[in-house]
């Protein structure tokens, strides 16, 4: 599979589909989690669970940065753009994340703070060269894959003493969050969420490779298979799944053999490690504080540390009561399970960030409707 439409092509996915079909033991429920948001939006894009047997589920995991970070960060987020009069740079699925009382980066800006959303470090990094007088604050998101690029703006800002620019580090570990789900009661002993094995995440393992894998698949005994994010991607890992359940196997396997290897990006690796350091500890929407989950500049780049540089006294931040995405994150509830879902909260009006976020689940199951359709669970033929 080396272009895009092989990676869609009708054919071959009958011919996954049956071999799924044909394999999955009608006496046995299989429960896969799919970590990322990039899954789920493929999923539900390509009708992916329409090609599944009846027993075969996928149960959402909190794979988007933007929907596990806690309301708390993104309100000291707002408040860097309101009270401190910084120009705040975001990449733009964090414009409309509500905060508490539905303070957002997107009102902050209609009531005239300098709120720009940028595509890329760069565009951070260039707005700082070209406004010195102003404080320029990067908002630095995202699990293992973007936290290179701001690795880089921070060694590049030093090097130019570029002192007007600096980032609000929020970036999360994924291999932590998988432990956790693992750890949690509701998967251990209460049996509350029921997972066989893991769509393990794309991207991020271009970065970190499949190896941290290793540890959870052994201790916790749940296989795993780095999964692609094209639509046959995510049915032959299910595939592959599927086998090692058969064969009580618990292993680390790699369907994304295109992109991800064994050891991952050395370099990349290498720079994280120089310009970050782990946080003890660190609050996920959902997931609640998660240790070892997520990192902070280290000293030497402390010039360019947000968190230091200015004083955030946000204290009382609250998530709206009944929006259920601290479930869905978990992997307790679906989308449908909202009753603001589909009603109060839309991408038009989201409440929660699972629905504001292109990769959250609540926008996966509302842009592709089909929690709208009977779920014609027959195998393709
Ligand atoms: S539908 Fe909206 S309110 Fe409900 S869980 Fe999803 S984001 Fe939260």
């Amino acid at each position: 599979m080396k272009y895009v439409d092989e990676y869609r092509d009708q054919e071959l996915a009958k011919t996954i589909a049956g071999a799924i079909a044909t394999e999955a033991d009608p006496e046995v429920s299989y429960h896969f989690m799919e970590f990322c948001g990039g899954h789920t939006h493929a999923i539900f894009r390509y009708g992916v669970q329409d090609l599944m047997p009846q027993n075969v589920h996928f149960v959402h995991g909190p794979g988007c940065p933007v929907c596990v970070l806690p309301v708390s960060r993104l309100d000291d987020a707002v408040e860097l753009a309101e009270r401190h009069g910084v120009i705040l740079c975001t990449y733009g699925d964090m414009m409309r994340v509500p905060g508490t009382k539905q303070r957002s980066l997107i009102r902050a800006k209609a009531y005239g703070a300098d709120v720009r959303v940028v595509y890329s470090t760069l565009d951070g990094l260039k707005i700082a060269r070209e406004n010195p007088e102003r404080q320029v604050v990067f908002f630095a998101i995202g699990f293992e894959t973007t936290t290179p690029p701001t690795a880089v703006a921070i060694k590049t800002a030093q090097a130019e003493g570029l002192e007007n620019f600096s980032a609000f580090c929020n970036h999360v570990l994924t291999p932590a969050a998988i432990s956790h789900i693992l750890e949690s009661p509701q998967v251990r002993e209460l049996g509350i969420v029921k997972i066989d094995g893991f769509l393990g995440p794309s991207h991020v393992s271009s970065v970190i490779g499949s190896q941290p894998y290793e540890f959870f698949a052994e201790e916790f005994q749940k296989p795993v298979v780095i999964a692609g994010f094209e639509p046959l991607d995510v049915m032959q890992s299910v595939l592959m799944l599927i086998r090692q359940v058969n064969e009580s196997r618990h292993e680390v396997e790699n369907e994304y053999t295109r992109v991800v290897t064994e050891e991952g990006n050395l370099k990349a690796q290498a720079l994280v490690s120089e310009v970050f350091e782990l946080r003890k500890t660190f609050d996920w929407r959902g997931l609640g504080s998660v240790p070892y989950s997520a990192l902070r500049i280290r000293n030497a780049y402390a010039d360019f540390d947000a968190e230091k540089r200015f004083e955030l006294s946000v204290k009382a931040s609250r998530e709206v009561k009944s929006c259920e995405c601290p479930s869905i994150l978990r992997g307790v509830k679906k989308p449908t399970e909202c009753k603001l879902f589909g009603t109060v909260c839309t991408p038009q009006n989201p409440i929660g960030s699972c629905m504001v976020s292109s990769e959250g689940a609540c926008a996966a199951y509302w842009t592709y409707g089909r929690f709208r359709q009977p779920k014609p669970l027959e195998a393709a033929e």
